[in-house]
């Protein structure tokens, strides 16, 4: 297969560049690397099928080649810091970025996949979520930008499929962890991990109560390839449905890495969701499909690159 993907020099667009290339199908990448990394880019270059197109697919998608058969739409920031940073770039990308994907699997009849996320569901008042919840979304808050993004590409994405008759898939992807994150994103996995490489003190924000569910990419990336074999429309839940305070995460990791390191308690963000996890009957229904890989081994393999990222950094 032909495939594209948008955000091919993120974290998870480049796992599945990986993926792909590996079961010996062309990918075409496109990443403007706002959040992404060229160091993504550069791990493929040398492979004979991959191409990489710069561009901001908000803008356009510049491809002229051969017919493709899936169009995969991954670009997006995805660090609240990060897309709090950029919040007009990352609504623009989940909408008009999902609107110029949409057309172009339209105009190559393939298929289209959309990365969305847990977001959706806001700070939920259901809890596991299942896909059937609509969520508990601040409209205007500083998450809006991201997570209303994402609603809008759910809509849109449902729309082409109903009206154009186009070949949809839908993911809501749950806190995901692993290599080729950016050390600097931002986010509970990488600022745990670098601050206790570095010998910091480890941030909490709020009281630590709050809980997410983490999972490690290659089970992502698994599920992703299970739905795009199977004509099911509506969104998939993607996510591990082990849960953790964010108190006992940190104490995880400082275990794992540097167990006399202090934990400091820091402001909470406006609008953080108090509890996450995946509800995944359908994915497992439907897929067959669920995370393999436990925390433990998903962080022993995601500190090893952070520290080997480490001493090239330094
Ligand atoms: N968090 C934290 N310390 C940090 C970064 C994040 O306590 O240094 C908390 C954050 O407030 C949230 C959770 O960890 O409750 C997960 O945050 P993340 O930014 O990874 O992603 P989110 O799930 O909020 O999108």
């Amino acid at each position: 297969m032909r495939i594209l993907i948008t955000g091919s020099a993120g974290f998870v667009g480049s796992h599945l560049v990986e993926r792909f290339l590996t079961e010996g199908h062309t990918v075409v990448g496109v990443d403007n690397y706002l959040s992404g990394q060229r160091r993504n880019t550069e791990l493929f270059l040398s492979h004979p099928a991959f191409r990489f197109i710069e561009a901001d697919v908000s803008t356009a998608i510049p491809y002229d080649g051969e017919k493709l058969d899936w169009v995969l739409h991954f670009a997006s920031p995805a660090s609240p810091p990060h897309y709090q940073q950029f919040p007009i770039e990352t609504l623009m990308v989940g909408a008009q970025g999902t609107q110029h994907a949409l057309e172009l699997a339209h105009a190559h009849g393939a298929g289209f996949l959309l990365a969305s996320t847990s977001e959706v569901y806001g700070d939920p008042l259901v809890h596991p979520q299942p896909e059937s919840y609509w969520g508990h979304v601040n409209p205007n808050g500083v998450r809006s930008c991201y997570d209303e993004a994402k609603r809008y590409a759910e809509a849109i994405t449902m729309a082409y499929h109903r009206a154009r008759g186009v070949n949809t898939r839908i993911i809501r992807i749950f806190n995901t962890y692993g290599p080729r994150m950016r050390h600097d994103d931002g986010r509970v996995v990488t600022n745990f991990i670098h601050q206790a490489l570095r010998g910091e003190a480890l941030t909490v924000y709020g009281d630590g109560s709050q809980t997410r569910s983490f999972q490690f990419v290659e089970d992502l990336v698994e599920g992703i390839v299970r739905l795009m074999g199977v004509a099911y429309h509506e969104p998939v839940n993607l996510g591990n449905p082990d849960e953790y305070t964010i108190v006992q995460f940190a104490e995880l990791i400082r275990s794992r890495i540097n167990p006399t390191l202090d934990i400091v308690f820091e402001p909470m963000p406006q609008d953080d969701p108090k509890q996450r996890k995946p509800d995944n009957e359908l994915a497992k229904k439907l897929l067959d499909w669920k995370p393999n890989v436990p925390l433990a081994t998903g962080l022993e393999v995601t500190v090893r690159y952070f520290q080997d990222l480490t001493r090239v950094l330094i």
